[in-house]
């Protein structure tokens, strides 16, 4: 049996450090002015790539390090740098973390590298589900999905998906069968340029600016039977359990969720770290009646409460990615 041991592996030390170092020379001078422009940061984009930071072998060595704890680690690092760049770097992990855990290995093969492309010509890709009735409630999707001889068409409204309507693959979730809940969806990838899929309205954020987060609306959109992620033949017999009241394993949004839930909260922790940083330099630098405001109990045990919190935190979510890795539950 291995030891305990609640070090980081090195592998996960030297990632966690080369991304710290990107967050803070190449994010954060710039975090401002793109929080300010509202806009996709192309040019972070382009330097992560230009070093290996956005690509799909990142990507891939990431999620599937054993430990399950480099995604979240890269994560805080970046949200650290800043929120809006974070989400722009990793929104595209969304739609890819939805092809790798639904799709066939051809799929995943073709996909993959479509949605980060090459330095000097770097896509996107967006995963949607959330829709104006269905966010947390991912079983009430009203998006359909509708075979119609080889091709499949959908027809839906989709909301507050992360490079929704700018992404150049969109993986969408819709319902084949409303009766079956979220055990009668699937998901879609809707290649570039496919007719019937637009960007709808842009959201205006108080926060994580810098990531374009949009509608994307299905007009009659038509894409070819491969499209469907994990083949006709896998989804027609979980939908045969379904209807006959057996157990169907992984749901089409769920998997998707509890591979990446763990990163989001990871997100979370970097931004706290940043804020606590923030604080702290602050409190020591600012003075008051002759003194730095952090020499005042109220203020130190404020900062030393926000420290304690921000472990706990981190701690939490190494363990809910871990038993993401681990497919362990909790006791
Ligand atoms: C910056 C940003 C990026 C996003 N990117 C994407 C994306 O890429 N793709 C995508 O599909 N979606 C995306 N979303 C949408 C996000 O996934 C949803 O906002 C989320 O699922 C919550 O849904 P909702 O906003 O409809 O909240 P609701 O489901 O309406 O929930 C509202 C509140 O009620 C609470 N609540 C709901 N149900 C229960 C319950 N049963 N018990 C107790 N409390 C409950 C919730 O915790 C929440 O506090 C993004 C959102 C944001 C803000």
């Amino acid at each position: 049996m291995a030891e305990f041991s609640l070090e980081l592996p090195e592998d996960v030390v030297e990632v966690r450090d080369w991304v710290h170092g990107f967050a803070d020379e190449v994010i954060r001078p710039v975090a401002h002015e793109w929080d300010e422009k509202e806009e996709t940061p192309w040019p972070v984009l382009e330097e992560a790539a230009k070093i290996g930071l956005y690509s799909a072998e990142s990507f891939a060595t990431w999620f599937l390090e054993p430990s399950g704890l480099m995604m979240p680690v890269v994560s805080e690092e970046l949200f650290w740098g800043d929120a809006g760049i974070g989400l722009a770097l990793m929104g595209t992990g969304l739609g890819v973390a939805a092809i790798a855990g639904n799709g066939t290995p051809e799929q995943v093969a073709t996909w993959i590298p479509e949605c980060f492309g090459t330095p000097g010509d770097i896509k996107l890709s967006a995963f949607c589900v959330t829709e104006p009735n269905a966010g947390s409630d991912v079983s009430n999707l009203r998006t359909k999905a509708v075979k119609d001889g080889d091709d499949w068409v959908l027809n839906g409204q989709k909301v507050f998906a992360t490079n929704g309507g700018i992404a150049d693959v969109h993986v969408i979730v819709a319902s084949v069968d409303p009766e079956l809940g979220s055990r009668g969806q699937a998901s879609f990838v809707i290649p570039p340029g496919t007719p019937g899929l637009t960007a709808g309205k842009k959201e205006k954020k108080h926060g994580i600016r810098a990531s374009h987060t949009g509608e994307v609306l299905l007009d009659d959109c038509r894409v070819p039977a491969e499209c469907l992620l994990g083949g006709d033949e896998k989804l027609e017999a979980r939908m045969a359990r379904a209807r006959e009241g057996k157990k169907t394993g992984t749901q089409a949004a769920m998997s998707t969720f509890e591979a990446t839930r763990p990163i989001v909260a990871a997100q979370a922790v970097g931004i706290a770290r940043a804020a606590f940083e923030f604080a702290l330099d602050y409190a020591k630098e600012r003075e008051a009646f002759g003194k730095p405001i952090i020499m005042n109990q109220s203020i130190a045990f404020t900062l030393a409460d926000m420290k304690m919190e921000l472990d706990c935190a981190r701690l939490l979510v190494w363990r809910a990615s871990w038993m993401g890795r681990a497919r362990a539950s909790p006791r």
